[in-house]
């Protein structure tokens, strides 16, 4: 009774409401970025998130920020980026969102530096920058093996001087239409587990990725996918969602920290790659496509890794050549012991070098596996950890499909293709954070007349969050969350197959009806079970908008690798698979890339 007296009061609108001209959900690296320049824009802006501010995926970012400011080689420039990047994707990124990238990102890392961030320095005092698979000059900015936290502290800083309002552990659920354009936000405070209502005229979603509909992951509780889901819920276009990102070292042993990121870092500052024979492998695993600048032998790979003149050593490949060369050593029975293979730095640098180059590595192994790794090798294995695809964006100003809906960082399709480039996030999240602040403030003052949020909307919204304490059902949100972290880890992973795939889209199915029963305990304030069984919504929608375009891609390509398609196949080099709601289910289609210009297509020809 006390509920359904609560939905009484909400349909009279006594729930808590705020009015703002942009809402930026997500306070990640793209979320700060987008409303500092949203608030700089002079419309009024909220900053919303599920944690507390600080506490976003960018933090946790290791090795650095991709920008071809050519401190280390003078001969690195935009068109050097754009090509390894375009390269990396497969051919498959929107070549416009990889040119704005590789063009903006320099001044982007030297704004957060004007900003107070304190880079690693080269001796000549420029920032320095570091070497990352599939980058052909060393490019990443960095702070040792903690670039993310600085980052985070400079933006943060800069937002909250700039008097940004933040809601934090504010988790925001359903964007509100009206007649098809953004109109607000709807969601609940976590303490209180109260709704919370935002109207606005513009939404920026930087809601990062869903790489916790896997098992083994290197995503943390937040990442659950439902930025794309809330897109996707107001008939926004979703893109490449087929391509999910393995990082071909997380940890695997003990089993309590499998999936934690180890940084690519290690490899850019030495570290090699060996079986349980102690073979350096990768030799055997070069693509035709990188052969040219990738080194074949040992001596050859360890005279770059001296003076970097030479071809780069095959361990710096792109994550997704790495992670399948991984994947086959251990399917091959090369692996360790506990299903991994080792990433040795200790025989090539000293410790004093591994201490200062890669403290939290150094840390995460001693405290969490005991191992120290200036002495021994560490044990390594793929980890889910990255989403390329994401809400569908228009490359200069990143629209969404849906009016009044911008979206910028990993919930963003587009810059990345088949694969993204390590160090590419961080330089995506200020490029494009920057480019949706600047649009969706731009739309806000273009905007004609007003909005108006729907009541019954938001009540049939309130009701559906609530009916799992009013359920007559005994389904438990952790064990569907585990079941689908199952299904998705076994039937949707590094390598996949038709069969499998399209089971997974049945235990989905399955696991939708079964969120209906599902029965939570006990009252609304912080209650963990209810949150989590909420998030379901965006896990299963992930999920499934995954499933769906991997199934359509008949092709292996960049984090898409289809056993029953092992080549890629010309129909698909041209053409992403997009991803629509349609009457509440999800429908396909298959769409023409963008044309690439004629310069930029001399760009990807040119071999120097
Ligand atoms: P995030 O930083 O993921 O932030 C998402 C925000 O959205 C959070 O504030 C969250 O609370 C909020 N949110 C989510 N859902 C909701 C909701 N429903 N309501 C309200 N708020 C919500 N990339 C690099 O380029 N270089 C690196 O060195 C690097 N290292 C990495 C190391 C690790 C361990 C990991 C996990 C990733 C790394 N990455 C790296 C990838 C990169 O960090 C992420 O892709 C990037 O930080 C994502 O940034 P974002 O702003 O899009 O979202």
């Amino acid at each position: 009774r006390e509920l359904r007296c609560e939905v009484v009061l909400m349909a009279e609108e006594k729930y808590e409401t705020h009015q703002y001209d942009v809402i930026v959900i997500g306070a990640g690296g793209a979320g700060l970025r987008a409303a500092v320049e949203a608030s700089a824009q002079g419309v009024k802006t909220a900053l919303v998130c599920k944690s507390l501010l600080g506490k976003a995926h960018t933090v946790m970012a290791e090795g650095g920020i991709a920008a071809a400011m050519g401190n280390v080689y003078p001969e690195d420039n935009w068109k050097v980026h754009f090509r390894d990047t375009m390269r990396g994707g497969k051919l498959l990124n929107n070549c416009r969102m990889a040119q704005i990238h590789a063009q903006e990102a320099p001044d982007r890392v030297l704004e957060l530096e004007e900003w107070g961030a304190l880079f690693d320095r080269t001796k000549e005092g420029l920032i320095l920058q570091r070497d990352f698979g599939g980058h052909r000059y060393a490019r990443l900015a960095h702070v040792g093996d903690r670039t993310g936290l600085e980052m985070i502290r400079t933006l943060q800083q800069h937002a909250v001087h700039k008097g940004i309002d933040v809601y934090m552990e504010c988790n925001l659920q359903r964007l509100l239409t009206d007649g098809g354009k953004i109109a607000g936000a709807f969601g609940y405070w976590r303490e209180s587990g109260k709704f919370i209502l935002f109207k606005c005229k513009a939404v920026v979603l930087a809601t990062g990725g869903g790489g916790k509909a896997w098992k083994v992951t290197s995503n943390s509780w937040e990442y659950t996918g439902d930025g794309v889901t809330m897109a996707a819920d107001v008939g926004a276009d979703l893109m490449d969602m087929e391509f999910m990102q393995f990082h071909p070292t997380g940890m695997v042993w003990p089993p309590s920290v499998r999936g934690i990121l180890v940084t690519e870092g290690v490899r850019g500052d030495g570290g090699t790659l060996k079986n349980a024979k102690g073979e350096r492998f990768m030799f055997n695993y070069i693509p035709e496509f990188f052969k040219a600048e990738t080194a074949e032998t040992e001596k050859e790979a360890d005279a770059w890794y001296e003076d970097k003149k030479n071809r780069r050593t095959p361990d710096l490949l792109p994550r997704d050549e790495v992670a399948r060369a991984i994947n086959s050593e251990v399917k091959a029975g090369r692996g360790t012991e506990h299903g991994g293979v080792f990433l040795d730095i200790a025989s090539r640098r000293p410790a004093d070098y591994i201490q200062r180059r890669l403290p939290s590595m150094y840390h995460q192994f001693k405290e969490l596996a005991d191992v120290d790794i200036t002495k021994d090798a560490m044990e390594v294995g793929p980890t889910c950890h990255y989403a390329m695809g994401g809400v569908r964006v228009d490359a200069d100003t990143t629209a969404a499909t849906v009016p009044g809906l911008f979206a910028a960082g990993e919930v963003a399709a587009g810059l990345h293709g088949a694969n993204r480039l390590g160090g590419n996030s961080l330089s995506d999240l200020l490029v494009f954070g920057r480019r949706a602040g600047l649009y969706a403030a731009e739309y806000c003052k273009s905007l004609n007349g007003s909005l108006t949020v729907n009541n019954d909307q938001v009540n049939a919204f309130a009701r559906v969050m609530l009916a799992p304490f009013e359920s007559k059902g005994n389904e438990n949100p952790y064990t569907i969350h585990a079941d689908l972290q199952e299904c998705m880890q076994d039937l949707v992973g590094i390598i996949r197959v038709e069969s499998e795939l399209k089971k997974a889209l049945e235990i989905i199915q399955q696991l939708k009806q079964r969120t209906r029963n599902v029965k939570i305990e006990g009252n609304r304030q912080y209650n963990p079970g209810w949150h989590l069984a909420l998030d379901l919504h965006s896990l299963l929608g992930f999920s499934e908008a995954a499933t769906l375009a991997a199934i359509e891609r008949k092709e292996s390509r960049g984090g898409h690798t289809r056993d029953d398609y092992p080549n890629t196949d010309a129909k698909f080099a041209k053409v992403n698979v997009v991803v629509r709601k349609k009457n509440g289910e999800f429908a396909l289609s298959q769409e023409p890339l963008p044309e690439m210009p004629d310069e930029l297509k001399a760009l990807l020809e040119e071999k120097k």
